[in-house]
């Protein structure tokens, strides 16, 4: 493996190290990408892409393309437990406006193949089947990686930063130490589904505690399904997923209903536990974005767009970092501060929507409510799609 020099080395080219590498490409920093996969890769998702996302993807130049291939989602549709059915809409509210009014459902092998490809028309060095196994810390700050390519071969590369975008599995949060478990213990199921009845436009959502499930209609006839289910419910199943998965669909009484007709026309996925928490790191010379700085849960779908924001934010600090010449600890915290800041309203959000679908009366009577006041579930929407800022919530309930 030839070890060519670079001023950032980024570890994984999913949607978080593809979008950083793109923008460090753009800002005329050389950078090294590597991913131990060789792309399309398959990656278990429920493929739902938040109406802010597209910002993102038109600033990295692949809306076009991503336009394309994506179905427009022009809402949620929720059933509670008790059949109560709410739908609401991605529209502007108040000030806020979201880049598109509409989310997408986007198989992912498309979507990071499309990043993929534009990575390849910029000048950056990247590499297929070169997995990172460790990392180099000197005097307190990361060096660079330890790699091997695919025939076993095994390189130090330097760089004045690395960036981890290598995922929920990250070896560089492994190897510093910060990864660690999440009490929430799930697991989630993925197939795809054809012969579904109508609802092109909208995902779909069924609460039912303690599990969900949620269908995006990525393309004609085809709807990604996703159950989420508690881990210890899963596990005496690991070797019959697919017989788990059936039972589980039926079980489910308005998910039942509504596949009526509808075959499984893909193998059952499997991931599990879902939620793990990431420290931030206690040396200089290295940034975590997307998956590879923490994962709680896919109900309120914003993994892609925390990924390619969290993109947009680990790239302005590097870049400035990189410019004096400083990329210690003290000098890389500003992307802590960004991410609090970017991330932190939505995540309480979310911690209240696992409390509240996981407790049956509640979903029932949060859907009661939601139905008396549709455009508190537009403005909630908003929140979840990315747009609207989690405190209008607030100020929602009161008017
Ligand atoms: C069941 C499930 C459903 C989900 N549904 C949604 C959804 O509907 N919408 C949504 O927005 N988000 C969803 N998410 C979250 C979303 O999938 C992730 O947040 C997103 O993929 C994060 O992107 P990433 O680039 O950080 O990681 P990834 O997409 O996982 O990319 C990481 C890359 O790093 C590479 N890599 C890993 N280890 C190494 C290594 N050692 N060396 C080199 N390369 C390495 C991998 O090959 C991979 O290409 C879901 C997640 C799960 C588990």
């Amino acid at each position: 493996m030839t070890t060519g020099a670079a001023d950032v080395i980024v570890v994984g080219a999913g949607p978080a190290g593809a979008a950083t590498a793109i923008l460090l490409a753009e800002h005329g920093v050389a950078v090294q990408l590597l991913d131990r996969a060789r792309f399309p890769r398959p990656k278990i998702c429920g493929e739902y892409l938040s109406p802010e996302a597209p910002r993102v993807l038109d600033r990295l130049g692949v809306l076009k393309t991503v336009d394309g291939l994506a179905t427009p989602l022009a809402g949620m549709r929720i059933t509670a437990p008790d059949g109560t059915v709410v739908i609401g809409t991605y529209r502007t509210v108040g000030d806020w406006r979201p880049y598109r009014e509409h989310a997408m459902a986007i198989e992912r092998a498309r979507l990071d193949e499309a990043l993929v490809e534009r990575v390849r028309a910029l000048p950056i060095d990247f590499r297929e089947h070169v997995r990172v196994i460790d990392v180099l810390v000197e005097r307190g700050e990361v060096r660079g990686v330890v790699a091997v390519d695919r025939d076993g071969r095994a390189a130090r590369l330097r760089a004045r930063l690395v960036i981890a975008a290598d995922g929920r599995a990250s070896v560089v949060a492994e190897r510093l130490g910060l990864r660690h478990g999440h009490r929430l213990k799930r697991m989630a199921l993925v197939t795809y589904v054809s012969g579904l009845d109508g609802c092109r436009d909208y995902g779909e959502v069924f609460v039912d505690p303690p599990d969900y499930a949620i269908i995006n209609p990525v393309a004609a006839d085809r709807g990604n399904l996703s159950i989420v289910v508690p881990l210890a419910h899963a596990a005496p199943w690991s070797g019959r997923l697919e017989t788990f998965f059936t039972a589980r669909a039926k079980h489910l009484q308005h998910l039942a209903r509504r596949l009526a007709g509808a075959r499984i026309v893909a193998p059952v996925g499997a991931m599990g536990p879902l939620a793990y928490e990431v420290d931030a790191p206690r040396v200089g010379g290295v940034l975590l974005v997307g998956d590879a700085a923490g994962f709680v849960d896919p109900f309120t779908g914003e993994g892609i767009y925390a990924a390619l924001r969290g993109a947009e934010l680990a790239v302005e600090t590097a870049v400035g970092a990189l410019r004096s010449g400083d990329c210690s600890r003290q000098a890389l915290a500003a992307y802590r501060r960004a991410r609090r800041l970017a991330f932190g309203g939505k995540a309480r959000v979310t911690r209240a929507l696992q409390f509240v679908i996981s407790h049956r009366g509640l979903a029932n009577l949060t859907a009661h409510v939601l139905a008396q006041r549709p455009g508190l579930l537009d403005v909630l929407l908003g929140v979840i799609g990315d747009f609207v800022p989690p405190k209008a919530l607030v100020t929602g309930l009161v008017r």
